[in-house]
């Protein structure tokens, strides 16, 4: 089976990330026999011992991959765990060496401010180096905190890495609904010619969340919604949904196409930022029927913090295809619901000679990429009305992204699986990730200034993200599914 003479190296391997996600990523491919890694060794500052480290990741796994777990498999995945404890100094990495024996994949799942450290230091103790064996390294979001801090970051990894080693993680990039963007737009004929300016009225991305902080308050009070999401998972969004399509399948030629449209982006003027982006915070409300507290009452948040847990941003894509459609972006948290979505809006056709129901000012066609609630495709379209009148009225065509009996995988086994096979192309380049911190730099740098506005919990957001729609526009609704 392909890489399973792989060793992983998890350096954070006591967090979050690792019990939750990546292990019991690593525990579905295992069992399946889809990759069966050689050794897994967990690196972390915490002194643990081979038998603690097992003991955790099994309570992990009991509680994040239940359904799947099962005590004969575990027992082969966990014969093949070793921990390490030690500080990310190249002097301690060094100790690894010995456990480390032809091709190694390491994987940072450590608070974003050490990843660069922690490449440069693995790098010092020799572990990049590809004497017997390919090295990988795998860097999660977010990369950097704006454009100068992600050059930073991009030089302290590249000291010792080549840039065909290093694989940045958007784990929205594994997620089946959102590669299905590509499918559905190459692989069917009747897209293309409807895909540009000329048909395509307005773009919609919205990633809403009903989840507060989730205890994630040091790193998120830091970050805000721009750089949580925005930057990172709601632009590989938009660039998948804008991009050309590519004339062959690779890694570089689809990059190529992506950081072409961030690119194409015209920039957002630093002295007119608020008509091109808005900002606001929650406060306390009422999420599906639970009454919480505002952003600000939050444990341990700043009474005064001016973080913004809801960005909205419009771009405009100066090329050929997309001259004057603006596409709008936003993600908030304690919203509504859980919905995420990318609508593609299309424009009115010339005459209507049919009488039709007018839908909430959204009486257009469209085409729904839908993540959440359920993963689907939507096409909105005008059908004949029952009756004796000839009119319109609107229907939902929908078709559920997989069947009942068909098996799910998670972003990190996708992800995984192509770090070991070397497949680059749902990874981020290190120019994708400069581009989108260059194309929204002017908004950072705007929102050092003033304060996020107030949004009740449970609701659709701040009433200042209608101010940077273009006339006749307004945002779908949050949460609400237009089955007829
Ligand atoms: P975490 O729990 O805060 O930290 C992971 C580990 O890093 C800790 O267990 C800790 O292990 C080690 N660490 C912390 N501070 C350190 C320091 N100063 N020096 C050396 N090691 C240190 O973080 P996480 O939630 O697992 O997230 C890891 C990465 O994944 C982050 O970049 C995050 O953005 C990304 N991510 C997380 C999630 C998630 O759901 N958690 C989802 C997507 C992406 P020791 O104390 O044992 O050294």
């Amino acid at each position: 089976m392909e890489g399973n003479d792989v060793t992983l190296v998890i350096l954070g391997a006591t967090g979050d990330l690792t019990r939750r996600l990546l292990m019991p990523a690593i525990y579905r491919l295992f069992v399946r026999a889809q990759w069966q890694p050689r050794h897994i060794v967990g690196y972390g500052r915490s002194e643990w011992t081979d038998e603690r480290f097992r003991e955790h990741l099994e309570k992990s796994l009991k509680e994040f991959a239940r359904e799947d777990f099962e005590r004969k498999s575990w027992k082969e995945l966990a014969a093949r765990l070793t921990y390490r404890p030690g500080e990310l100094h190249a002097e301690h990495l060094q100790g690894l060496a010995e456990l480390v024996e032809g091709p190694a994949i390491f994987y940072l799942a450590l608070p974003p401010g050490l990843f660069g450290e922690a490449a440069e230091a693995l790098g010092q103790a020799g572990l990049h180096r590809e004497d017997d064996g390919w090295r990988r390294i795998v860097i999660e979001k977010p990369f950097g905190s704006d454009l100068e801090s992600a050059l930073a970051l991009h030089r302290q990894i590249h000291r010792y890495w080549q840039e065909s080693q290093v694989y940045r993680i958007d784990h929205y990039l594994g997620k089946e609904t959102v590669q299905n963007l590509m499918v559905f737009r190459f692989a069917n004929r009747f897209i293309e010619p409807v895909w540009n300016a000329a048909h395509v009225e307005q773009v919609q991305i919205t990633v809403a969340e009903t989840l507060g902080l989730e205890g994630r308050w040091r790193y998120y009070d830091q970050a805000g919604a721009l750089r949580d999401m925005l930057q990172n998972h709601l632009m590989q969004l938009f660039t998948l949904t804008a991009m050309e399509p590519p004339a062959v399948w690779h890694p570089e030629v689809l990059r190529d196409h992506k950081v072409e449209v961030l690119r194409a982006v015209r920039p957002i003027p630093e002295t007119a930022v608020e008509r091109f982006a808005a900002r606001g915070q929650y406060a306390a409300g009422t999420v599906q029927g639970q009454q919480v507290p505002g952003y600000r009452e939050e444990p341990n948040i700043p009474r005064d913090s001016r973080t913004e847990t809801f960005a909205a941003v419009k771009f405009f894509v100066d090329t050929w295809r997309w001259k004057g459609v603006p596409f709008y972006l936003r993600s908030g948290k304690r919203l509504r619901a859980d919905y995420s979505e990318v609508a593609i809006g299309f424009r009115e056709v010339p005459t209507h000679l049919f009488r039709q129901t007018p839908l909430e000012g959204l009486s257009a066609n469209w085409l729904i990429f839908r993540l959440k609630p359920s993963e689907c495709i939507d096409l909105y379209a005008w059908a004949r009305a029952p009756g004796l009148q000839l009119n319109a009225r609107h229907l939902v065509l929908s078709a559920p992204f997989r069947q009942d009996d068909e098996p799910e995988f998670s972003a990190y086994e996708q992800l995984l699986l192509d770090v070991v096979r070397g497949d680059r192309t749902h990874f981020l380049r290190h120019d994708e990730v400069e581009w989108a911190w260059r194309v929204l730099d002017p908004v950072l740098k705007a929102w050092q200034h003033g304060a996020p506005e107030p949004y009740a919990a449970g609701g659709e957001g701040p009433t200042g993200q209608h101010r940077i729609l273009e006339p006749g526009h307004v945002w779908r609704p949050i949460g609400k599914l237009d089955n007829p």
